[in-house]
């Protein structure tokens, strides 16, 4: 477990805000936020191709369905299972992924593993009475789980996979979603339902030359195994003689170094902004694990995490990791009675402070080499950048065949040899982009990839166009029998642990549609006054931090360094992250009360 903290007494404020934003300056340059476009790229547009499965030559499909879940991720499957559970038969999910897992189908590169607890990560544990073989699981082991629910509520044999949708148009007429794809397919459907993820859209920078590189290149979330020999968990027999640059260490970065260094005859790991890399404590599962587990334990242990990350009092810690200690303890800074609101925000800076000198710590005592230790050392706040946990990266770099390359402010260029930094060429046979994905808060009418047209012929994009509407942020007026699972940046609530969020979303998808059947509903719309009033809680319980985030390293969490373009109208339901709680006791409430209250509904004139 993460240990006490060090002693701050020589703790000196002025000067450690010197040191975080004099190493905030040197990344704050012009164009570091650019990204290219993948969809429109003519270059790269390739690294979005599926090299897992063969694309295989179908007719077009062209029929009519009860629902069309576009998404076979965790939000995908979790909403196909209660559908299933509410009656629905037809559920025909829609992926451009050549099978079920979203995330966990396209991110398969060595090491790949969850970085919330996998008993509470892992969707419907008790249903499939499963449980995973260690403490955060790899992907593979993910990704069978999520095949085998959609395999338990029969989501597969309807499903249209390697198929990218690319419109939905609502057709008044005749009541009825019209989904078409680049395939050929056009798919009318009663209800239709975005699950189209969050960090789903591959991030590339825009580094000059990247066009010229002569050698073979891939994003993290391809990983070409063609090339690169072995599997997420087998040694890289194909890199033995290949000098490799990876770059950036966030979340993918960091968990594919240790396989990299092992299998590459050489590493170049080029780092941009240093990730806080605290202790993982992965471990099989220990074999009493499911002794005397209660019925519904995993939502108690989802709830457990949730409250601790929260700051709610909880009787004993059961998931006991870096994100309830570290997490929890910055999000929460105690505040004293009698404190001035100077003192609390310097007591919040102090405790800060000792979490990031412990992560600092830990470098020094796994890393040999002097120089390495202080390239890696993150000198910003705690939550400036999402916070990493991994037990093999940083001995990585005591490995002679490894080299770190410092580039702050990003690299020079590409030539077709391989970066520039500083200067100085790095020759390499192969560059793998670990540069992440496209920000949560990413609009949803860009994640989803396709157009959204509505009634009148309105977009998704043009009524959002300021800023999010809806309600509960899974309904949006227009946008009759639609749902979105619910995500940040769309007036739900953000949590660390995103199954969580999905499994609310589908229950409260399940349920609602149940009721709507139920009640003969052949059209339901929200009603102006409910999208208002749900949209107005958003916006007042908006809390600015920009003036902290500004003084944050560049990163997705601060929008590159511009934390003040946060349209408040996209923020979350409660203070800050969104009060969890408060929001599922809204959804589980409404469900309850069985009124649909909020939504205008036609009811069939053949309804009893
Ligand atoms: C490597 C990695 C590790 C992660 N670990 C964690 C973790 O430990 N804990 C955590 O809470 N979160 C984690 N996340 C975040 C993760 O994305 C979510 O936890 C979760 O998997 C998202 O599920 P989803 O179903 O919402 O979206 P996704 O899994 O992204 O699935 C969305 C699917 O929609 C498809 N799609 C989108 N648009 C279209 C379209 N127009 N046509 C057809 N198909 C379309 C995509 O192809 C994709 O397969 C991790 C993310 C990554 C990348």
């Amino acid at each position: 477990m993460p240990g006490p903290h060090p002693t701050t007494a020589s703790y000196d404020p002025e000067a450690v805000r010197a040191k975080y934003l004099a190493e905030r300056d040197k990344r704050l340059v012009p164009n570091r936020a650019d990204i290219r476009d993948l969809r429109a790229d003519e270059h790269f547009a390739r690294y979005r191709d599926d090299p897992f499965k063969p694309v295989i030559e179908r007719d077009p499909v062209v029929d009519d369905v009860d629902v069309v879940i576009v998404g076979g991720g965790i939000a995908g499957v979790l909403a196909g299972a209660q559908l299933r559970k509410a009656g629905l038969e037809r559920i025909r999910i829609v992926d451009q992924a050549g099978g079920i897992g979203g995330t966990w189908y396209w991110n398969r590169y060595p090491g790949v593993m969850c970085d919330v607890e996998s008993y509470i990560y892992l969707p419907m544990l008790e249903e499939l009475d499963y449980i995973p073989t260690q403490r955060y699981a790899l992907g593979g082991e993910i990704l069978g789980h999520l095949e085998a629910v959609a395999d338990r509520f029969d989501l597969v044999a309807d499903a249209l996979f390697h198929t990218g949708v690319t419109r939905a148009e609502w057709h008044e007429d005749v009541a009825r979603w019209w989904i078409s794809t680049d395939r050929g397919d056009v798919v009318r459907c009663r209800w239709y339902v975005l699950a189209v993820g969050i960090l789903n859209l591959m991030k590339l920078p825009t580094i000059p030359g990247m066009e010229d590189f002569a050698g073979r290149s891939f994003h993290t979330a391809r990983w070409d195994y063609e090339y690169t020999g072995g599997g997420p968990e087998e040694p890289l027999t194909g890199l033995s003689d290949k000098v490799v640059g990876l770059i950036g260490t966030g979340a993918s970065g960091i968990q594919c170094v240790p396989p990299l260094a092992k299998s590459a005859k050489h590493l170049y790991v080029f780092q941009r902004t240093p990730s806080a890399i605290g202790e993982r404590g992965n471990r099989p599962t220990d074999p009493d694990f499911a002794d005397g587990l209660e019925p519904n334990w995993q939502r108690a242990r989802m709830d457990n995490f949730q409250a601790i990350v929260l700051g709610r009092p909880v009787e004993v810690d059961q998931v006991d990791d870096g994100w309830t200690h570290d997490y929890a303890a910055v999000q929460n800074v105690p505040r004293g009675k009698d404190m001035t609101m100077a003192e609390y925000l310097r007591s919040a800076e102090e405790l800060d402070y000792g979490i990031m000198e412990t992560h600092r710590h830990r470098i020094e005592e796994l890393v040999a080499d002097p120089a390495k230790v202080e390239i890696l050392k993150p000198y910003y706040r705690y939550l400036c950048k999402r916070p990493c946990f991994h037990d093999e990266y940083l001995s990585a770099f005591n490995n002679p065949d490894v080299t770190l390359v410092d580039c702050p402010a990003g690299m020079e260029r590409i030539t077709r040899k391989g970066p520039v930094v500083n200067g100085r060429q790095y020759e390499v046979d192969c560059i793998i982009y670990g540069t992440g994905f496209e920000r949560e808060l990413t609009p949803l009418f860009r994640r989803a990839g396709h157009e959204i047209v509505g009634r009148g012929g309105v977009s998704l994009a043009e009524k959002w166009a300021d800023g999010a509407a809806s309600l509960f942020g899974m309904m949006s007026r227009g946008f009759p029998n639609m749902f979105v699972m619910p995500a940040p940046g769309q007036q739900a609530v953000v949590t660390v642990n995103y199954t969580q969020l999905a499994v609310l979303g589908a229950e409260f998808i399940g349920g609602a549609v149940g009721l709507l059947e139920q009640r003969g509903v052949e059209v339901f719309d929200v009603s102006a006054k409910a999208e208002e009033a749900w949209t107005q809680a958003i916006v007042d319980s908006f809390v600015d931090s920009s003036a902290v985030m500004s003084a944050c390293t560049p990163s997705r969490i601060n929008n590159e360094g511009h934390p003040e373009l946060t349209n408040p109208r996209n923020g979350n339901y409660g203070r800050g992250f969104g009060d969890w709680f408060a929001y599922r006791e809204r959804l589980e409430q409404w469900l309850e009360a069985g009124s649909l209250e909020g939504l205008e509904l036609e009811v069939r004139s053949t309804a009893s």
